[in-house]
């Protein structure tokens, strides 16, 4: 077994520095092969996540070919297709990164069990959050369920140094054979829509790291008071590559706390900010249903309207609310939405709208390049008010005050939504070039009226909270 093969299994990891699974492949000194699988987890994505995938595995494995190895593509079940992989590479061992949901850790935990069985090495690594979701313990021992006491814990921790990626990635004597990653189709159900967003998606580790490096030289000094307003290109995008694993959460980590020590004030802000990805992380771990129901099981009494035609309206960005259709627009347009407008536009489906989080949190995974099925979930259950640590439900943001607060000038509403402009920027036109021609919208017709006048939403969302609560 000396020189048997170690394949590493690339999942939701694509990157080559900061990552544990491949330092440990490459200190064994035998031979390499770098595999991902088109598997189930990969199917059950959304349209626009599978798109960003698809992009971003394009250069991961050209990133490898000029380190003189390969990406291997293979389609079909995990288990099925690794050991058909060890049974042809002689391979004695398969390491991986950890994830974290709930699909991801039933199928890891059955892949592991089935090759130990057969005498393979089964080892997964850390690498996908900054500390394992599971050495994070209040002082009672448990998990956490709010926010403030979860970052006091891991602000002061040190999650190591990032690792460079290794010097030496041996190839195998003879590769497997590999399928064709344009014969995957990962941008089909994209439609027109993946042409538009790819001018907005920044993809790769290169990509990611200069991102990083553009925004802590250029914008994390004025964080803290830029990043609520969504007209300005104030916040890191990082997102789009952590949900690939293009750079990991660690090397990020110790840039800001780099930049904090060289007198960046923005560093703390941005590194809490970061937090609340673990924070996601651990939830869900902890809470694999964090997705599928109300982590506060009061609300399962809740009249939420399932889905309906208002919803349909809030998904095409024809609520007639400007602040609430630009950013579903943004989303449409870049595969990303920012995040005040995240918070607004799920506050109001929710409660103006009166409809279940699910709704929402279906077409955000569903149009989010950046989707993440632990933030996701967090942000939905937040907003709605079901969730650990939610906002209170009456909390109700009011799209058009925050629109006089946080985008004051109309840059945001004007950059998306042409409707009414005489010279419409391109991103409000291109929201037309990616949306289903189904849809029948054009940027001349009149933009609509309200669906409902934001006092009477607001009031219906109260009283009904309020019945509810008085019964329960
Ligand atoms: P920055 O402000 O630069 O922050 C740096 C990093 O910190 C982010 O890249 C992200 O990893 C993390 N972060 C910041 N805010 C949050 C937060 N509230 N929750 C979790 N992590 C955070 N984020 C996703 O990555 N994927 C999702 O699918 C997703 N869905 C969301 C749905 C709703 C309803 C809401 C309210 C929020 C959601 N978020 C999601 C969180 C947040 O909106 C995005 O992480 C953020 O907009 C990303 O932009 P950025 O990279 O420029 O962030």
């Amino acid at each position: 077994m000396q020189d048997a093969p170690v394949i590493i299994w690339f999942r939701r990891d694509l990157r080559l520095g900061d990552h544990a699974a491949l330092s440990a492949a490459a200190a064994t000194r035998r031979p390499v092969i770098p595999v991902f699988l088109h598997d189930e987890t990969v199917e059950a994505l959304g349209a626009a996540a599978k798109w960003r995938l698809g992009t971003g595995l394009r250069l991961f494995a050209e990133a490898l070919a000029k380190r003189g190895s390969r990406l291997v593509l293979r389609r079909g079940r995990a288990l099925d297709l690794l050991k058909a992989l060890v049974g042809e590479t002689g391979a004695g061992a398969v390491y991986w990164s950890r994830v974290y949901d709930p699909a991801g850790i039933t199928r890891d935990k059955e892949v592991k069990a089935a090759l130990t069985a057969g005498g393979i090495e089964a080892k997964s690594f850390p690498g996908a959050v900054l500390f394992e979701p599971w050495t994070v313990e209040t002082q009672s021992g448990g998990p956490y369920s709010v926010y403030s006491p979860f970052w006091r814990n891991i602000r002061g921790r040190d999650p190591g140094p990032a690792l460079d990626s290794p010097n030496n990635i041996k190839i195998p004597s003879q590769w497997p054979e590999s399928e064709d990653l344009s014969d995957w189709g990962m941008g089909e159900a994209m439609n027109r829509g993946a042409a538009v967003a790819a001018g907005h998606a920044v993809v790769g580790e290169g990509a990611a790291q200069a991102r990083l490096e553009r925004f802590v030289e250029e914008r994390m000094t004025d964080y803290r008071e830029a990043r609520d307003i969504p007209a300005r290109d104030a916040t890191s995008g990082l997102s789009e590559n952590l949900a690939w694993g293009e750079i990991s959460a660690r090397s990020i980590w110790q840039r800001a706390i780099r930049a904090r020590e060289e007198g960046n004030t923005g560093a703390d802000k941005f590194l809490s900010e970061l937090g609340w990805r673990d924070f996601a992380c651990h939830l869900m771990y902890h809470h694999p249903k964090l997705a599928d129901e109300n982590w506060r099981d009061g609300w399962d009494s809740f009249p939420w309207r399932e889905d309906n035609d208002d919803a349909e309206r809030w998904r095409r960005g024809m609520t007639g609310e400007p602040f609430v259709d630009a950013a579903m627009r943004e989303m449409y347009v870049t595969g990303r939405m920012h995040n005040r407008a995240r918070m607004i536009a799920a506050s109001y489906l929710t409660k103006h709208l009166m409809t279940h989080w699910h709704v929402g949190l279906r077409w955000f995974a569903e149009c989010l390049t950046d989707w993440d099925p632990a933030s996701n979930a967090m942000g939905w259950q937040w907003v709605a008010g079901s969730g650990p640590d939610a906002a209170p439900y009456f909390r109700i943001f009011n799209p058009d005050t925050q629109a006089k607060k946080f985008d004051p000038r109309e840059d945001y509403r004007r950059a998306f939504i042409a409707e009414g402009q005489a010279d419409p920027p391109d991103t409000a036109l291109s929201y037309f070039d990616a949306i289903p021609r189904s849809w029948g919208l054009s940027a001349d017709q009149n933009y609509p009226e309200p669906i409902v006048d934001l006092a009477e939403g607001r009031a219906r969302a109260l009283d009904t909270y309020e019945r509810q609560s008085s019964n329960g």
